[in-house]
């Protein structure tokens, strides 16, 4: 081992901030690796400075927070305690045989054609999230775009997606969403939200134990109120209507099973419509490294270590739960890398109040989850001819006769008898719809890299190296 050793962090959103700082507070030298080109991941989405805003004019969430994790990065690129890769998207790691390291191989360069790898002691994999995609007729028209997109087009760009807008789905994330179009000058026409009231009632002891959490719920629902948005629990859009562009959507109100009721529906006008149904972890690159998932998760014990030697996972990527969570996790991580690296044993208490927020907030994600999962009869409302992969543009009637008469039981086969998961985006959006529509376990591909690689890449020896 190098005598001041190296950690790759991949991903400098909350979990890989907290990590990287963490860690080089601890005399590790960090290289952190992010495709975005300013640090902050999705909570922290800074806006582009050539925009020239100024802090009242950017939509901003725990700014202190962000002020603390900021001023450490600096603080630490200035020293060189840290390297701070903008722009650099990691499409493989590996661990090198033969030897205890780990090299990560991105993309970089104008046109992300540029090979860097850089080679050191432990990876810290913080590479968050991504929205799952359910269709609905019409989900495809110009103007229905994800509630997570309209978030990072506001917060990065400092653009509305639209005037009239209807945000849907389910999720957390919706109430942001919302306020935040609401607040930027949108008329938001309804919040609907196909997730009861009741459930949350159920869960109201587990979710009253984490005050902040609510207060911070209960500030998007004075915003929403104050902007008079109408919200529509247990409602759900049955269909985006429009030639060429969305005009309009047909929202249903849902029985206690989910189903829409007979009677319940009506028409929205709108320009756009931002809709999400949750989210799921990217588990790509610690897949490749061999790490263990739990279900979507990548598997980690209580030192955020996974079960591959020198490759610990924190953040959204060992299950969804927040920004709050992620950056427990990212630095309990940090802490632990810097002791293990430096042959030591850690000791636990050292982040005691950290454990204890990380379990509580998974204890309260667990609850949220049980409450918003996307409606259990939402397939019977996708017709046969909907686009269901927009990249090979394969229909739900394909992939109900590819489960159907052809046999189709797991998604590798469906994928093989339809082509629903190998264009482009290699069924990071599809394959929870095509999941649920044949009615198979929906599993996280198994993908050897984690984006396109120029085959120019692939066939020439690594390009720049940072050991
Ligand atoms: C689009 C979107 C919008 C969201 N908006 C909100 C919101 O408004 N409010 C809220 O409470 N929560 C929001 N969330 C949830 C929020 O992302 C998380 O709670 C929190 O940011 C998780 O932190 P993280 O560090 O685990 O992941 P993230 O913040 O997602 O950071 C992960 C980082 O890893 C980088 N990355 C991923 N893969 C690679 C790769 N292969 N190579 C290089 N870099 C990589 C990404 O560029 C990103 O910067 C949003 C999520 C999404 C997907």
């Amino acid at each position: 081992m190098a005598e001041q050793p190296h950690l790759t962090v991949v991903g400098a959103g909350p979990a890989g901030l907290a990590g990287a700082l963490a860690a080089a507070e601890r005399g590790v030298r960090v290289t952190l690796v992010d495709a975005a080109g300013r640090p902050g991941g999705q909570f922290f989405r800074q806006p582009d400075p050539a925009l020239g805003a100024d802090r009242k004019q950017t939509p901003h969430h725990e700014w202190r927070v962000w002020k603390r994790l900021r001023d450490g990065l600096d603080r630490h690129r200035a020293t060189g305690r840290i390297t701070h890769l903008t722009d650099h998207h990691v499409w493989c790691a590996e661990r090198d045989p033969g030897s205890t390291e780990i090299t990560v191989y991105a993309l970089a360069g104008a046109t992300q054609e540029e090979g860097v790898t850089v080679r050191s002691d432990a990876v810290l994999l913080a590479t968050g999230g991504y929205e799952r995609v359910l269709p609905f007729p019409g989900w495809t028209l110009p103007g229905v775009v994800t509630a997570g997109g309209a978030q990072a087009m506001l917060k990065g760009s400092l653009v509305l997606p639209g005037r009239k807008i209807v945000v849907a789905g389910t999720g957390p994330l919706l109430l942001p969403v919302a306020a935040g179009l609401a607040s930027a000058g949108a008329q938001v026409a309804a919040l609907v939200e196909s997730a009861s009231p009741r459930a949350l009632l159920r869960r109201a002891p587990v979710l009253a134990a984490q005050p902040g959490k609510l207060a911070e719920g209960a500030g998007y629902a004075a915003r929403l109120l104050r902007h008079g948005v109408r919200v529509l629990p247990r409602h759900t859009v049955v269909e985006a209507h429009g030639t060429g562009r969305l005009t309009a959507v047909t929202v249903a109100s849902l029985d206690r099973r989910g189903r829409v009721r007979p009677g319940g529906a009506h028409r929205i006008a709108c320009d756009t419509l931002a809709v999400g149904h949750g989210m799921l972890p990217h588990t790509d690159l610690a897949d490749t490294l061999g790490c263990t998932l739990s279900g979507t998760d990548v598997r980690v014990d209580s030192e955020q270590r996974t079960d591959v030697p020198g490759v610990w996972a924190a953040g959204e990527a060992t299950g969804i739960g927040g920004a709050a969570l992620a950056l427990a996790e990212g630095h309990i991580a940090g802490r632990s890398i810097a002791a293990r690296l430096h042959g030591n044993a850690p000791d636990p208490c050292q982040w005691a109040a950290a454990a204890r927020a990380r379990k509580r907030l998974r204890t309260f994600s667990a609850a949220l989850d049980s409450v918003y999962a996307p409606p259990p009869g939402w397939t019977d409302r996708v017709a046969d001819d909907t686009v269901v992969c927009r990249c090979e543009e394969v229909t739900a009637g394909d992939v109900r006769t590819a489960a159907g008469s052809l046999g189709g039981s797991d998604l590798r086969t469906l994928k093989l008898l339809t082509r629903a998961g190998m264009g482009w985006c290699q069924g990071r959006m599809c394959a929870p719809a095509v999941a649920g529509l044949s009615g198979c376990a929906f599993t996280p591909g198994r993908r050897p890299f984690a984006r396109p690689v120029p085959l120019g890449v692939l066939a020439t020896p690594p390009g720049q190296r940072l050991d």
